[in-house]
């Protein structure tokens, strides 16, 4: 499944966060038998609709759709000079899908900062060249081939455009990724082969003080260095002692701060999102259920999710929507209702579909 790498300069509450992330572990939670690794976080993503369609089949259980983030811990500063440490750090970005970097704005003068203040946008540029630097060492050491090759292969001419592109852009201190070159994205086609760390969607999660989660013009000032990643403010700390609360005391918890739901809550939702993710629902007396597809996948390529067996033995999806089912109040009703769509092998799985599938076997 696709990860998020956790990244940040030292003491800026990564830990704290992690540690709060994986109580919520619902891989240890409904499977208590899986291995986890200690450095991996298998967060659930909330989803309402969920309880609402248990509701309505007496389903035994609910499996929310999941992302799994992992804790990069390690040296940040010096790791594209790095052997050993810094080549483990770096190596650990790469097998990430997503970046997301914990910054630090809350002030505590307890806590060290390990450059002496407390700046975000020195501590996403630290991070920034660290990654920069790695990948124009990448390009350095692909580039001068590839021109060789191209003198003598056509076809290679485009690919060296492509990289000689890439180079000036991080020569010029940017990400990839902060100019639309993105994993997965066309434009980024004849990159991937580099295997880029710069070219991996980012996210950002400021680590703030409580009074600065509801401070607007803050916030906005901080969206502003990131975008067009997203930017997720938390409080490390508020969310540790919310991870230790029931529902009720959570909430209460919440509102006394300003807000609706744990920062961990949208981090997990931003985070799905930034992946490319998005769900379908299936419902039974069994279990409720939040299936994981890329953005645009197929009724068959969704059906496949499930198991290999319903993709090649594909015929149909039964499609009602989630609030065609809440409205009609059963599958039943939402097919008298004409709710109910037959799709067929080229349709496109919408959010919120509530699926059926037939198939042979
Ligand atoms: P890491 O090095 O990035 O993993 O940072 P830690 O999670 O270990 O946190 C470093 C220190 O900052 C610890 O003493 C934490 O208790 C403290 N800390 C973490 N988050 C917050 C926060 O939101 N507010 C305050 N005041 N302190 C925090």
């Amino acid at each position: 499944s696709l990860t998020i790498g956790i990244v940040g300069l030292p003491n800026v509450g990564k830990s704290t966060m992690f540690n709060a992330l994986t109580k919520n572990d619902v891989l240890a939670a409904n499977y208590p038998f899986a291995t986890i690794e200690p450095n991996v976080g298998v967060v659930g993503v909330p989803d309402p609709r969920l309880a609402k369609l248990a509701e309505i089949f007496d389903s035994q259980k609910i499996l929310p759709a999941t992302v799994d983030f992992v804790d990069i811990a390690g040296i940040v500063r010096g790791a594209s000079e790095g052997e050993g440490l810094g080549n483990k750090f770096l190596a650990n970005i790469r097998e990430s899908d997503a970046i997301c970097q914990v910054i630090r704005a809350f002030k505590d003068e307890n806590v060290v900062h390990v450059d002496g203040k407390v700046s975000p946008k020195d501590d996403i540029e630290t991070i920034n060249t660290e990654l920069i630097l790695a990948d124009l060492q990448t390009i350095e050491k692909v580039l001068p081939r590839l021109q060789k090759e191209s003198r003598i292969k056509k076809d290679v001419a485009p690919k060296v455009k492509a990289v000689e592109e890439a180079k000036a852009i991080l020569e010029k201190g940017d990400t990839l990724f902060s100019q639309g070159i993105v994993q997965g994205s066309g434009n980024e086609e004849l990159l991937h082969d580099l295997h880029l760390l710069t070219t991996k969607p980012f996210l950002y999660v400021f680590n703030v003080d409580e009074d600065e989660l509801t401070d607007e013009d803050f916030k906005a000032e901080q969206r502003a260095l990131v975008a067009p990643a997203e930017a997720i403010f938390l409080n490390a700390k508020l969310e540790a002692d919310l991870a230790e609360l029931d529902e009720e005391e959570a909430l209460e918890l919440l509102q006394s701060v300003g807000q609706e739901e744990p920062g961990l809550a949208t981090l997990a939702h931003v985070g799905f999102n930034t992946l490319g993710l998005q769900t379908y629902l299936t419902a039974g007396p069994k279990e409720t259920r939040a299936w994981t597809i890329k953005k645009g996948a197929t009724a068959p390529e969704a059906a496949g999710v499930i198991h290999t067996d319903f993709q090649k033995g594909f015929i149909k999806a039964e499609v009602i929507s989630f609030e065609d089912l809440v409205e009609t109040g059963s599958v039943a009703e939402a097919r008298a209702a004409g709710k109910a769509r037959m799709e067929g092998k080229d349709y496109v799985m919408q959010d919120g579909d509530v699926v059926e599938f037939r198939f042979n076997v």
